[in-house]
């Protein structure tokens, strides 16, 4: 598979992982758990940036906000007592999706999100979680909102460094909803949603995302606007869900059909509205 790669590197630091990348140009890939990069077979590869002793496995407080490193695992994540507790463990229930055990021993939160798929689930919670990335470069670190780095199609030359999720608003409900053909799929579609209610019982603060829609996974911006300030009745919900289905622009490929994923859409953020609103959603 990489018999074109002439040199292999395995940096111990960030610092040493930019110079590297910065110095190997179009030539040179960072590979984390290669369970995407493998497939991929891309052949004009000549240098391999091994992060995975970089030190950026980890997950801890800074503050009231959650930082994940790159290449903290899909198992790591699964597993992890904090993310459990985090938003109810919406990231952690979406991380133990990710394919087979062998899949998510291997397969990395950064490595997800810097393969740029629409279908990466654990972007939707991350959306949802107004999740932000860091990206470490020759000019330096910067921290932005996911939903940027998807603004960019979710390609990046530079190294994801970690992921951070700020804090969250008090007594959310979180639900993640996947489709896959098998249960060790990728989805065909995927929905995260988080809901504030205030003491009438109306929407107060609320994220939509759907992945395997669009080119990117997204967030369903019109849909949102829609819901706050309303209860989440029958009315509500069929009008939310109507717009999700209008703002997702999936395509046919061999999984299923454009019509096939707009119509499923709008019931996995049925479900995942549903599931916040009657409480059933993971607490914060
Ligand atoms: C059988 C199988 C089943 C799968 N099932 C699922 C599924 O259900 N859900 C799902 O979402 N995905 C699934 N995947 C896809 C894959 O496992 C995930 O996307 C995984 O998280 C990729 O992480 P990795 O560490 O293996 O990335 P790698 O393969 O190492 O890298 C992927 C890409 O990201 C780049 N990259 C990696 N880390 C960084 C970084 N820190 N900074 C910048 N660039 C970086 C690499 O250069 C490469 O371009 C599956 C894959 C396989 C083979």
């Amino acid at each position: 598979m990489f018999d074109t790669v002439e040199t292999f590197y395995r940096p111990g630091s960030v610092r040493e992982a930019v110079r590297l990348l910065q110095n190997g140009k179009n030539r040179a890939r960072v590979v984390a758990g290669g369970t995407d990069l493998v497939v991929e077979g891309d052949r004009s590869i000549r240098i391999l940036i091994d992060i995975t002793h970089a030190g950026l496995s980890y997950i801890h407080r800074k503050g009231k906000a959650c930082v994940i490193g790159a290449t903290t695992t899909m198992a790591a994540i699964e597993n992890s007592t904090a993310i459990g507790a985090l938003a109810g463990g919406v990231l952690a229930r979406a991380a133990a999706t990710c394919g087979s055990v062998q899949i998510r021993n291997m397969a990395t939160l950064g490595g997800n999100l810097a393969h740029g798929s629409p279908a990466a689930d654990t972007a939707t919670p991350l959306l949802a979680l107004d999740g932000e990335v860091v990206l470490a470069d020759a000019r330096g670190r910067r921290k932005i909102p996911l939903t940027e780095f998807y603004a960019g199609r979710g390609k990046t030359k530079a190294l994801i460094v970690e992921i951070a999720i700020p804090a969250l608003p008090r007594g959310g409900r979180w639900s993640f909803q996947k489709l896959g053909r098998t249960a060790s799929d990728i989805s065909l579609v995927n929905a995260a949603a988080g809901l504030q209610l205030d003491s009438k019982g109306r929407v107060k603060w609320v994220r939509i995302a759907v992945g395997a829609v669009a080119p990117t996974p997204m967030r369903a911006v019109h849909a949102e606007k829609l819901l706050l300030g309303r209860e989440v009745d029958e009315s509500a919900l069929a009008a939310v869900c109507g717009e999700v289905a209008r703002e997702a622009r999936p395509i046919s490929d061999v999984r299923a059909s454009a019509e096939y994923r707009r119509e499923t859409v709008r019931v996995l953020v049925r479900r995942a509205l549903e599931e916040c609103a009657a409480g059933r959603g993971c607490p914060l």
